[in-house]
């Protein structure tokens, strides 16, 4: 289903596909030429310092994904065998399984109605009443494991409330990780994430704010961690010359050819952010009229990437989402319906649960619309029309 490429057709119009311009080609020749390939060489520490100065960290260590950039992270924060990990239930899978690498279970908990994310009330509540303080740990009762951390995931661009997630956590002793992967260039009270928190994982999958093909960072804001991240990323080397290790390492690096797309891309970034913004903003005031169509709402202390601009569909729509994404994709309209609530999962059905009502619900009526950057007014008005049908014909 999914099209690399807008040229190829002119009716289909994809989810969020790669804007790719000149200069990642003229990057990738350069590069090509210049002998480095691999993970060594320059390219890569480029890229790191590049995307460090773009997002205001202190650090930032590259990796081959944004999956391995939460690995890592839950390795530093030393989260290990039958530990628990706090995270929202509506998310990408990613982040719950990086927490059963390292042997931990994540414990799901809800989001809140009006920007979807992982709702800190939510995270006190299971940490008072579902976990009990022993010889200095914090252990759910349910299930007898020590909690270690809280994962937030920006769902779709809006950040999470850091401060009150990052006061529980430092109330607990908690670590707290945040998984940006789908907000880099949001801003929380005016600061860039990857600036905020002790360690943020980002990714430069296809369809992500850039893109580097596959590829991810870990932002941080400790050296020495940036040092053991890099340790670790790069199968844990002991010695410059011989071939001594003292540990499992990982082969986690990205190569040169990557990195140098990354950089064409960032150079990108808050073009690309502007164009999200002004998508979702056009999508919000055509189809405000249509009653039973709403939004993640903006709150007034972020400025959200708007990664994939999501319209809520409640009653008087009167069909589930699934009609409505068959109409339009009749019509040559890709779109996506929101993950399947993590608890509700076979994946992780041996993991502890809050009640997330809230997830359900927007599981079952959100869609996310065409949200590329470079979406035509055109392809956009489309996009209106067809959604504006779909639901009359409901
Ligand atoms: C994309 C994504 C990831 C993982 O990124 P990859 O680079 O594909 O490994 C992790 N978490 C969330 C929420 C994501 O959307």
């Amino acid at each position: 289903m999914r099209s690399e490429s807008t040229s190829e057709s002119s009716t289909n119009i994809p989810l969020c596909v790669p804007n790719i311009s000149g200069r990642e080609v003229e990057l990738v020749n350069q590069c090509l030429d210049s002998g480095w390939v691999s993970s060594s060489g320059p390219p890569v520490a480029d890229f790191e310092r590049t995307f460090a100065a773009a997002v205001g960290a202190p650090h930032a260590v590259a990796t081959s994904s944004g999956t391995a950039a939460l690995h890592i992270a839950l390795l530093l924060a030393c989260v290990g065998p039958g530990d628990e990990v706090v995270m929202p239930s509506l998310t990408f899978v990613a982040p719950a399984n990086a927490v059963r690498y390292v042997g931990a279970y994540p414990v799901f908990v809800d989001v809140d109605p009006s920007h979807w994310q992982m709702d800190p009330t939510e995270v006190q509540t299971f940490l008072s009443h579902d976990c009990r303080a022993e010889g200095g740990r914090l252990v759910n009762r349910h299930t007898g494991r020590t909690v270690r951390a809280i994962l937030p995931v920006d769902i779709l661009g809006h950040p999470v409330d850091l401060d009150s997630l990052a006061a529980i956590a430092r109330d607990h002793d908690l670590t707290l990780i945040e998984d940006a992967t789908e907000s880099l260039g949001a801003e929380h009270r005016g600061r860039r994430l990857g600036s905020i928190s002790a360690m943020t994982a980002f990714s430069f999958n296809g369809n992500k704010l850039i893109t580097t093909g596959s590829g991810g960072m870990l932002a941080l804001t400790d050296p020495e961690a940036a040092d053991r991240a890099l340790y670790l990323t790069t199968q844990a080397k002991d010695d410059p010359q011989e071939f001594v290790h003292n540990e499992v390492g990982y082969n986690y690096r990205l190569s040169s050819v990557q990195a140098v797309i990354g950089l064409a891309q960032l150079e990108r970034l808050d073009a690309f952010i502007t164009r999200k913004r002004e998508i979702a903003a056009a999508y919000q005031s055509a189809l405000s009229g249509v009653s039973g169509a709403s939004w993640q709402m903006e709150a007034d202390w972020v400025r959200s990437s708007w990664w994939l601009s999501t319209v809520r569909l409640t009653p008087p729509i009167g069909r589930d989402r699934r009609a409505i994404a068959d109409l339009l994709a009749a019509s040559g309209i890709q779109t996506r319906p929101l993950w399947q609530p993590l608890h509700l999962g076979r994946a992780h059905a041996d993991s502890y649960h809050r009640p997330c009502p809230v997830s359900v619900d927007l599981n079952r009526s959100c869609i996310s619309l065409p949200s590329s950057t470079h979406l035509s007014a055109d392809e956009q008005s489309r996009v209106i029309d067809a959604l504006t049908d779909a639901v009359l014909r409901t």
